[in-house]
This record gives structure tokens, sequence and C-alpha cells, in this order.
């Protein structure tokens, strides 16, 4: 593998000591040297201490030669900041020291130094020391870039799972878990949920007379304007079965769930999709069961959908394209 276009900052207050490691690994065939007199010096190289912009155009490093005694900041002080700025922290240090008994060399260690040459600079060792840590540097590059990659298909992965297929409004396991979870928070709180179920009318018929392309097209149709209806970051709008979709509103009282329904209807009629079939209209229409419940300590969330569920057959028994809520005297 071929190091030499990385670039390396060598940190040493001696200039006969800058010179003679730079000259070393220019003759290694590193071409990518900087070189810094004092801590600030090479800050300002970095770009630390700088606001973001600016850092962003700060070289980026592949390895820092760090010499232990300096004065003003010394090598393990300065090997803290670095470790410490996000910009340097991920960049592998070699400590330079005159004395491998000195007590602060463990310190550098135990602050993310990786290795260390001795001075007076020995070419060889000094090369060795160079390509190994830039070849762990590389690894752990790797490694990084494939943990990130991982995340992201996770990431992709639980969306999915959480997503229905067709419409990508949330799918039911994610309506459960949410639902769940509200629950439980509003009983904590003693909060109100409402819960609006809603049903797509002759929606068989319509699959039958149209297609099942069609009904897809319908599906999505209608999920995007559930989307839209609601407002605040908290909702959910879930596809509950196959033309039953549901939606969850915390914190709110059932007349908030029958405004919901009501932006619903209006926009559905408003978009006017022909359904023939239907013998309650000529377009599709929905019907809506909205049903609220302040949890007490042993109230099951089921209730809830039991109540919203026998609100929508209500809806449906009165004759469809309406919204049943039986909390509510007057909708
Ligand atoms: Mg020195």
């Amino acid at each position: 593998m071929n190091f030499t276009h990385k670039k390396i900052l060598i940190i040493d207050d001696s200039a006969d000591s800058r010179t003679l490691t730079g000259h070393i690994l220019r003759q290694e065939g590193y071409c990518n040297i900087l070189e810094a007199d004092s801590a600030q010096e090479a800050f300002d190289i970095i770009g630390l201490d700088k606001s973001f912009d600016e850092a962003d155009l700060a070289p980026f490093l592949d390895l820092i030669l760090l010499d232990i005694v300096m004065p003003e900041m010394d090598g393990i002080e300065t090997c803290i900041k670095l470790k410490a700025s996000p910009q340097t922290a991920d960049v592998p240090i070699i400590m330079v020291t005159a004395d491998t008994q000195d007590a602060s060399l463990q310190r550098a260690f135990d602050r993310g130094a990786v290795d260390y040459v001795t001075k007076p600079i020995n070419r060889v060792e000094l090369c060795a020391r160079v390509k190994s840590a830039l070849l762990l540097k590389e690894e752990m590059d790797r490694r990084m870039e494939l943990a990130k990659d991982l995340a992201k298909a996770n990431k992709i992965l639980q969306r999915t799972a959480l997503t229905d297929g067709l419409t990508g409004i949330a799918n039911r396991r994610y309506f459960d878990e949410f639902l769940d979870n509200e629950w439980r928070r509003c009983r904590r709180e003693q909060l109100p949920v409402t819960l609006c179920l809603m049903d797509i009318d002759f929606f068989k018929a319509y699959n039958d007379a149209y297609g099942h392309l069609k009904g897809d097209e319908c599906l999505k149709k209608v999920a995007a304007i559930l989307a839209a209806s609601v407002k605040r970051p908290g909702d959910l709008v879930a596809r509950y079965g196959g033309e039953e979709f549901a939606i969850v509103l915390s914190e709110t009282p059932e007349a908030g769930g029958c405004a919901v329904a009501k932006r619903v209807m209006k926009e559905v009629a408003a978009r006017n999709i022909i359904h023939e079939q239907s013998t309650i209209s000529d377009r599709i229409t929905l019907s809506f069961g909205v049903a609220m419940l302040t949890p007490k300590a042993a109230t099951p969330v089921n209730d809830l959908i039991a109540q919203a569920d026998r609100a929508l057959y209500e809806a449906k028994k009165m004759g469809r394209n309406r919204i049943s809520c039986p909390g509510l005297k007057k909708i």
C-alpha cells in the first residue's frame, strides 16, 4: 500500500529536529509534510479554535509527529487538546521523545497517542513507525466507513419495517407500537387520546370494477390526503388494514378528531375519484369512527380501538360517507 500522499504534521520546537524528520520522510517519498514549531502554530495549521467554516478549509491530516518537550504547551497537553477536538480526534499521534523512561510518555498513551519514536531520530525506526501508524489509520477509516454503511442500511431497514410499502405511511406494526407508547404516556400524564378509524366505502366493489392497480392508486391518494390532514408532528397516520386507515391524536378531545375527519372527508370529495359501483355516491367516500379515552390505570388500549371500531360500524350502518362519534352529541 502506498502512503506517500498522506498528510503528516511534524510538531517540534527544535528546527534541527523538524528539518531532519521532514528530510527523512521526504526521502522516503512522503510529499505532503507540514511543520509547526509550537502547539499554537499546529493549531493554526489544523484550524483548531477557529469557526466551523474556517476549520472546514483546514488541511485534513493523516498523522501527527509530536515532540514531548516543548516550551509553553508541551507535547502531552498538546496531545490532550488534539484528541479532544473533533477535527483531530481520529488522527494518529506518534510522540517524539529523548527519554523513553519518561513518565509523561505513559500519559501520552493514556490520552490516545499510538506510538513513539526516540530522539535522536533514527531513519529505520521513524519510517517503520510512520508506516505502521498510517496502516492502522487506513484500517480504522475502512472500518469506520463500513460501520457508517451498516448504520445507513439499518436505518433504511428500520424505516421499511415500519412503513406501508404501497402508501408510504406508517404500517400496522408501527401503529400498534406508537399507540401503545402514547397510551402509556397519556396514562401517566392523564391526557386524552383520540383515535379515528376510517374505511373506504365499497372498496371491494371498486377493486372488482376497476382492477387492483386502480385500487392501489386509490389507496395511495387517500393515504396522501390523510397525511396532509394532520398538522402536528406528534400525530400519526397509518394504514390499519386493507382499505382501513387510522389517525392517532394524542392530547386531543373528540372534537379535534372529528375536525380532522371532516377535513379528510372534504378533501376526498374534492378529489372526485369516480366510483360507479358505490350505492351511496358516484365518487369514492369514507366512513369514520372517532373515539376518545383518557386512560385510567387499568384501561387497556384495546378499549379505545374497540370504541373507535364500534363508531365506525355505526357510521356504516347509518349509511356510510359519514362520521360517527358517540362521545359528541353534534358533529
Ligand atoms: Mg523539544
